[in-house]
């Protein structure tokens, strides 16, 4: 098969775009990872990840998928017999569940119905029940992916305080942490879990574990016996020894380009971009459901995250089709369902690297999806383009503060 012309248009929900800086931050040879120029990109990363995550505390780094960062933050606060509380929010709470169990630990839960957020005045109520404080831990998903729901983490938050309940918060910000503010210190999250190729714009590989100094003197006492993901181990290494291994260099080298991009555009300009491509797709897509096969899964408006949206297919329309076909027919890569949601529903990525031509091709592409497999909808794309046009940058500007339109400035 010949290669296809073009770039495939990568909307699925993480990885996402890897930006051609970072791509060539990682092309060079690999260094001593004992040497000062090894050291120096390392230590600075360890150091500048820490106002991305807005904390002081610690930020762990594991060469591991989100899954192991999961892991890593069950095995240091926690042991065996101990009870949490993670409310249900869609396959991937599902599947965080699913591993506290197999660790263990007592895991209560609310179910929920993939549809809409964790419901924060049942958190507080299930916490004022607990009066012999046995819960160790709220353990939240911040951007389900599988739904496409944001929850209210600060109502999270106010909800233990009411409850005068002693339990950390522990957030999934895997597909939230660089799209969505999370100012972990201001918010009181106790830890934060965190991976590279979602907002952050890397390949997989490096995941997070943020902690606060409260969790840290939590898994001092508690915690389950271990070694390779202990935080403690971990601190009092060496510097070189930090990652309980061979450092993954590619990625710090990755990284520390990620960091430096974001730095240039501003954490507040990264937020904003992602809210108003993501207000792209939802207007068009608002549109999209006049046909009446598709709908947001996400039911409340407000709940609709800014990392992904996630449309569910009516009886008849094949989700799957139209994945399948976006990707083969118009080179527009976007995710299926997962879990309840398999089949049902298709969520298209709106993290990273990304800029409006990039949103309006991956609508088109869906859209003659749509069109192609006669899926009743209505044009969403006459909207996307118009709200992109009243919400642009004013173009008339350079980083000098001069005008692109004014020749005498030339
Ligand atoms: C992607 C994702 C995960 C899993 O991350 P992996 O790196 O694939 O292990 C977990 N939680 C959320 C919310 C995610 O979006």
């Amino acid at each position: 098969m010949p290669q296809r012309p073009g770039r495939q248009f990568l909307q699925v929900p993480g990885p996402t775009n890897v930006p051609d800086r970072i791509l060539r931050a990682m092309h060079r040879p690999a260094l001593d990872f004992s040497s000062p120029d090894f050291m120096d990109i390392a230590t600075q990363c360890l150091a500048e990840i820490k106002p991305l995550f807005g904390t002081s505390g610690e930020v762990f780094f594991y060469t591991a998928s989100g899954h192991g960062a999961w892991e890593a933050a069950f095995v240091n606060l926690f042991r065996p017999g101990d009870t949490i509380l993670m409310p249900e929010t869609g396959r991937f709470s599902r599947t965080w569940g699913e591993m506290a169990k197999t660790l263990g630990l007592h895991v209560e839960t609310f179910e929920s119905d993939w549809r809409t957020g964790i419901d924060a005045d049942r958190v507080e109520e299930a916490l004022r029940a607990d009066a012999g404080h046995d819960i160790k831990a709220v353990l939240a998903v911040h951007v389900e992916t599988a739904t496409g729901v944001a929850s209210d983490m600060p109502a999270l938050r106010r909800a233990i305080d009411a409850a005068g309940h002693p339990a950390l918060l522990v957030v999934d910000a895997i597909a939230s942490f660089m799209t969505t503010p999370l100012p972990m210190d201001e918010w009181g999250i106790d830890v934060i879990i965190a991976a590279c190729q979602k907002g952050l714009m890397m390949p997989p590989g490096l995941s997070f574990n943020a902690v606060s100094d409260r969790a840290y003197a939590v898994s001092r006492e508690g915690g389950t016996l271990r070694d390779y993901w202990s935080w403690k181990a971990r601190l009092d290494m060496e510097q070189y020894r930090r990652f309980a291994g061979t450092a993954p260099e590619h990625l710090f080298f990755g990284l520390l380009e990620a960091i430096a991009m974001i730095n240039e555009w501003g954490t507040d300009a990264v937020f904003a971009r992602h809210r108003r491509l993501a207000e792209a797709v939802r207007r068009c897509a608002a549109c999209w459901t006049r046909g009446g096969a598709l709908e947001f899964n996400a039911l409340r408006p407000a709940e609709r995250a800014d990392s992904l949206t996630v449309m569910r297919c009516a009886d008849g329309a094949d989700a799957d089709m139209i994945r399948f076909t976006a990707r083969e027919c118009f080179d527009v890569a976007i995710g299926g369902g997962l879990g309840l949601l398999a089949g049902k529903v298709v969520r298209i990525g709106h993290m990273g690297d990304l800029n409006d031509p990039m949103i309006l091709g991956a609508l088109a592409g869906v859209e003659a999806t749509l069109r192609r497999l006669e899926i009743p909808h209505e044009s969403g794309l006459t909207e996307a383009v118009q709200f992109l046009s009243e919400t642009a940058a004013d173009p008339d500007r350079r980083p000098d503060g001069r005008r692109w339109l004014d020749p005498a400035s030339d």
